[in-house]
């Protein structure tokens, strides 16, 4: 199938970042959201960030315009229904994503194809929700979006090759790899990255080390570009909760326990980057641990 529209349900981090990436590249994009008001302060962000692009000159005036012609937001979910190719990337909560799928399928047409962004839910339990799992897969973007050069394809039981195909030629309009990978909790990126990020968080839990040495000795010492603990507030820390949760439930071994730490964070509504506070305070500039 040629897909030429794609339906965008969720506006966060990574539903504006896969709707800025798919303008770029000339795709007929309709963003959604269950929030005008985040609605339009996201697309205000995509705005932002292509303008910034122009200023730097890494992309023209015209290309810009042209991936802001292509991009359209509506609050009401039905109106992504008409696109060949849906991504929901809404928050990383089961319920939430069931919900969604199930209300979209009287509206859809006969052929969309419809993918989620979970980066561990079952995309097999996600598309027995539908009238179509063979027309269902994981399209995991990282974040962000406009940056990272990998999405990971993940087939459900049911996924059909020509939904893979279709979706695998999206990846490569957009300039990026594809890894193709099962459908078992985590996938591969988060089965095996977020174990790592939860031993930080115990490994701060315990008193071995505080929040910047922990991060210091990642960067220095194993060459990652991010400490563990300022990764996981960019990521989301009710992300990584719900990734740890899924690990745990799904693969039903200790070794996956979401730290209580990482816990008493999400309840206390730090959840890092998004909200202004996480292990870091971001109102500090530069952002210091929060305690
Ligand atoms: P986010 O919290 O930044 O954004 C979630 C968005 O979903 C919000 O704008 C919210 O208003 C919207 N939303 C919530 N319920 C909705 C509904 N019923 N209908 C429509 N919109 C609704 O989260 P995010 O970081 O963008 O994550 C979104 C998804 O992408 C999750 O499944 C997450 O696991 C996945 N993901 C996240 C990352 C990451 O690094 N943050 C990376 C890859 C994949």
């Amino acid at each position: 199938m040629i897909i030429k529209t794609i339906g965008i349900v969720g506006s966060g981090q990574m539903g504006r970042g896969i709707a800025q990436s798919m303008a770029m590249v000339g795709y007929k994009v309709i963003l959604s959201d269950i929030s005008k008001e985040v609605l339009k302060t996201n697309v205000e962000k995509i705005v932002t960030s292509l303008t910034r692009q122009v200023k730097d000159g890494r992309i023209s005036l015209n290309e810009c315009e042209e991936a802001l012609d292509n991009l359209k937001s509506a609050t009401k979910l039905e109106t992504v229904a008409g696109a060949d190719l849906i991504i929901e990337a809404v928050t990383e909560d089961e319920a939430v994503k069931t919900l969604i799928f199930e209300s979209l399928t009287p509206h859809l047409k006969e052929d969309t194809i419809l993918t989620s962004n979970t980066s561990s839910i079952s995309i097999t339990r996600l598309a027995s929700r539908t009238d179509r799992p063979e027309k269902f897969m994981g399209f995991h973007f990282m974040n962000p979006v406009p940056l990272m050069q990998l999405v990971e394809l993940i087939r459900g039981i049911a996924t059909n090759q020509d939904t893979y195909d279709s979706c695998l030629s999206v990846v490569e309009k957009l300039g990026k790899t594809a890894a193709q990978a099962e459908d078992f909790p985590g996938f591969i990126v988060n089965r095996v990255l977020m174990p790592m990020i939860n031993e930080a968080i115990y490994t701060l839990f315990e008193g071995i080390g505080s929040i910047k040495s922990i991060d210091e000795s990642m960067r220095l010492g194993a060459n990652h570009p991010m400490g563990p603990l300022e990764l996981a507030d960019f990521i989301g820390l009710d992300t990584c909760l719900s990734i740890m949760t899924v690990l745990h439930d799904g693969l039903a071994d200790t070794k996956y326990r979401p730290c209580p730490l990482l816990t008493k964070y999400v309840e206390a509504g730090w959840l890092g980057k998004k909200t202004g506070k996480g292990f870091y305070d971001y109102s500090k500039n530069p952002a210091e641990p929060s305690r």
